[in-house]
């Protein structure tokens, strides 16, 4: 039949929410094959059971999203490979460190009639300069690749709480396919909407987490909310002028979609990036991220504070460095040259745009 299948490649906090979005509308919807295959990076739990096996038995990640029921028609595949065999709709939801490798092993292995969309925020930095995730996996896949990005916090889209979510695409021609992917994700819970601007969507989404990581310091020093939103307008301006200086087509109206001004605001009072950066601030520093990640986060992953540092990298290879005082500044504070304080110092440098 002619029927889309979808595979969810991933399946963290988000990675399971979006298998169970999807599969509530593949099964309502005539377009879909009901089964949503969901790649599990397999883990032995605790209890000596394997995760994806849990996962079929129990419809549940107990891991990354325990207490939600997904669907009985999202199946855990340990296999990746056989995962994504028969699929030509490709989900791709993992953090994004993992995400050049997972495309590695795909090469040659997916339907070539493919497409994608990515929900992976952050961006890899090679030689060449700044690479989207979007664009790796379409580079290295050969395939389209639309991104969606908004407010979304995992946990409370599990419980079926109102948000809005924006999905970006990159040509006229890929507007049907942009509108296949509102029609598998949105709900009368989930509003998803549609604008031609892939590189600032999937900017939006990946910056804010350096923001956060800023805003989270600003809690764990006790400055308020003034200082927060301080933080949040200033790291919004470098959001905007940053996504222009490498993609002159990025739209301003991107930043009041949902993957704009929401999901920064939501990610800075609410999400795993701001709470981490919290506790780094009130330990002094003197706790490294990654043990806090561990201690905190039990296997989930924070993409901040390698975005900061990919976004140092970029800024840095081009002279830009005294223009994003606050994206270079968490930078510095996460690797321990800049004490949490100087989130606020740092606005005594000129920022040069308005
Ligand atoms: P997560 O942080 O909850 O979980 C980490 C995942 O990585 C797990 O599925 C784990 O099995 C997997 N993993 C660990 N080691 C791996 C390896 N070596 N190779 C492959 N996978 C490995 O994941 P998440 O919350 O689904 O986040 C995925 C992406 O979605 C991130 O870019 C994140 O920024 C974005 N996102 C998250 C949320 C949220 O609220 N959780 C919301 C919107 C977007
Ligand atoms: P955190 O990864 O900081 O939890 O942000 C989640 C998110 O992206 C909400 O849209």
């Amino acid at each position: 039949s002619d029927k889309s299948r979808v595979t969810v490649v991933g399946s963290g906090n988000w990675g399971s929410v979006a298998a169970k979005l999807i599969a509530s509308n593949t099964l309502k919807l005539n377009s879909f094959h009901d089964e949503v295959r969901m790649w599990v990076y397999e883990e032995i739990l605790p209890t000596g059971e394997k995760l994806s096996e849990i996962i079929n038995k129990t419809n549940e990640n107990v891991k990354y999203l325990p207490g939600i029921k997904l669907g009985k028609n999202v199946v855990a595949d340990p296999d990746l490979q056989n995962a994504v065999k028969n699929a030509n709709m490709l989900v791709f939801v993992t953090p994004h460190q993992f995400m050049e490798g997972i495309c590695k092993r795909l090469i040659g292995n997916i339907r070539n009639d493919a497409e994608a969309i990515s929900l992976t925020k952050g961006m890899e930095v090679k030689r060449e300069g700044p690479c989207m995730i979007s664009s790796l996996i379409s580079e290295q896949l050969g395939i389209n690749c639309c991104v969606l990005m908004g407010a979304n916090i995992a946990n409370e889209i599990a419980m079926e709480k109102f948000s809005e979510a924006t999905v970006g695409y990159r040509k006229d021609k890929d507007k049907e396919t942009a509108d296949k992917w509102v029609r598998l994700f949105n709900t009368s819970y989930f509003a998803v909407s549609a604008v031609q601007d892939v590189e600032g969507v999937e900017l939006c989404g990946t910056l804010k987490n350096v923001v956060a990581i800023g805003a989270g310091f600003v809690d764990g020093l006790d400055m308020g909310n003034n200082t927060k939103a301080a933080i949040m307008r200033i790291g919004l301006r470098e959001m905007k002028a940053f996504s222009k200086l490498l993609f002159p087509s990025v739209k301003d109206s991107t930043f009041f979609e949902s993957c704009g001004v929401a999901d920064l605001i939501t990610t800075c009072l609410g999400g795993r990036n701001r709470k981490c950066a919290e506790a780094f601030a009130r330990n002094g520093g003197k706790r490294s991220f990654d043990e806090l990640e561990a201690e905190m986060l039990q296997g989930q992953k924070l993409q901040g504070v390698s975005t900061a540092k990919e976004v140092y990298e970029v800024l840095k290879h081009r002279g830009w460095l005294e223009l994003f005082p606050l994206f270079s500044t968490v930078h510095e504070i996460c690797i321990g040259r800049l004490p949490p304080a100087a989130i606020v110092q740092y606005s005594e440098r000129t920022p040069k745009f308005s």
